[in-house]
Order: structure tokens, then sequence, then C-alpha cells
């Protein structure tokens, strides 16, 4: 069942939440094969959702349509109390920021000559790690986001993802192979393919999202990001419903 858990339906715009808007995202889905998607809007946009739309979109195109939400984590913020009430299949748990520096916006980039990238690594994995814990996420996003730019750790970044990577084989939650990495200055899958080969070690479960901004964008090299998980070892991917996790065959 391949399925794209990432699409961001209001893309930068924000809400209003309706369906003409997410219709051809929904469209496009369907165009590439998929047999369910999900959308997860930035939480900042949180209160302009409507989960009607979802129900709507199913009943008028018989795609399984998932309500999901990227949280940005933020150590200091109670996301328990922020998510707390509403039908989610599934969270997606994401750091953007460093302290208050949202290191991923554009015209940001400066910030990182203001680090050790050792340190800024290290600094990173530790959030990750602290998201993962809370244990509300059924998916970390991004997990490797800090190399966006290409700026590089000067130890092992397996050495300096380990401790995230404990963390969320503990929280039971999936890590996503996001093919939004190969647009941006890096130019790579987010994760990297050590980190992941040490997730398949750590039996962490693996989704494929695109993390969409446009309804081209569903489903975006998804195939490239399907045999970098054959390679590694990887047979099954994970669905969402409910906030509960079941496995489908990798195909
Ligand atoms: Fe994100």
């Amino acid at each position: 069942m391949p399925a794209d858990y990432h699409i961001h339906g209001l893309a930068h715009q924000g809400p209003p939440h309706t369906v003409e808007r997410l219709l051809p995202y929904v469209e496009a889905a369907r165009g590439a094969g998929l047999t369910a998607m999900g959308f997860a809007e930035h939480d900042r946009y949180l209160e302009g959702l409507d989960f009607n739309v979802f129900t709507e979109l199913e009943r008028l195109t018989g795609m399984p349509v998932r309500a999901g939400l990227e949280v940005d984590f933020r150590p200091d913020k109670d996301h328990q109390e922020q998510l707390a009430g509403r039908p989610w299949d599934y969270l997606i748990g994401s750091v953007h920021a460093v302290g208050d520096w949202e290191f991923d916006r554009p015209g940001q980039e400066a910030g990182f000559e203001t680090w050790d990238l050792d340190e800024l690594y290290a600094t990173y994995f530790d959030l990750v790690a602290r998201a993962a814990a809370t244990g509300l996420f059924q998916i970390i996003g991004h997990l490797d986001l800090i190399k966006i730019y290409g700026h590089r750790p000067r130890r092992p970044v397996l050495e300096l993802a380990e401790p995230a990577l404990q963390a969320v084989a503990r929280s039971g939650a999936a890590l996503e192979l996001n093919t939004a990495g190969l647009f941006k200055p890096v130019g790579e899958i987010y994760p990297s393919r050590d980190i992941l080969a040490r997730a398949f070690e750590l039996n962490i479960p693996v989704i494929i999202s695109s993390d969409a901004h446009a309804p081209g964008e569903v489903a975006r090299e998804r195939e490239q990001a399907r045999e970098l998980l054959r390679q590694i070892g990887y047979t099954c991917l994970a669905t969402f419903s409910s906030r509960g996790m079941a496995m489908d065959p990798l195909i």
C-alpha cells in the first residue's frame, strides 16, 4: 500500500483549509499510484484545520486521506496540550529550530557560521531525541535536516545521531525517508544511508515521504527512496490510522 503521509496541502500560504485546495493533491497521489495519503500541515496552522475536509475528500475520491500534523518540536512547549482533543491519524515530530534560530528557513543560513558544527549537530540531535522521548509522535520527520545546506560535522555523523536513533527506537516511532532533501542544497534524501542502515539495525520502522508543498511534488523520487530501503534490507513500510501503526510490504 504505497502511501505519502507528509503533504502540505496549505503549502506556504496557510488556511483556509478547503476541499478545493486539497483535491489536486489527492488527484496527484492517485496519479502517482498511491493507495493512501495524509496531510501533515505545519502546526502553526492547527487552528485553521477542518477535519471534515479529509472525510469529504475520501468520499469524493475513494482515496483514504489520513489526518496528520507536522509538529515543530520546541522543548519548552506543552505539545500535549496543543494536540489534545483532535482525531489525528498520526503526528510527525520535526525539529526546525535550535533555540530561536529556525535554521532551515530561507535567509537564515548565516546562522551556521556562528556554530562549531560538531556542537551544532550534537545540539540538534539532542532536540530530536527529546522530541522522540515525549512519545507523542508516530513519525520523526527528516531526521538529519540540519544537513540541509551541506554543512558537515568533523565527527562521524552516525556517532552524533546515535542518541537520537536510540530515542526513536525506544519511542516506537517510525522514521521517514524524506525525498525533499534531494531538492535542497545538500541534494540528499533525509536521513543519510548510514543513518538508515543504523535505524534498520535498531528495528526502527520507516515510511517514504515527499514533504510536498505542491500537487506536482506528491510522491516525488519515491522510487529512489524505495531502492535505498531495499538495498539496506527493509521489506516493510509503516502505515498509520488513529495514531496506531501497521506494517505493509515494501512494494
Ligand atoms: Fe519539516
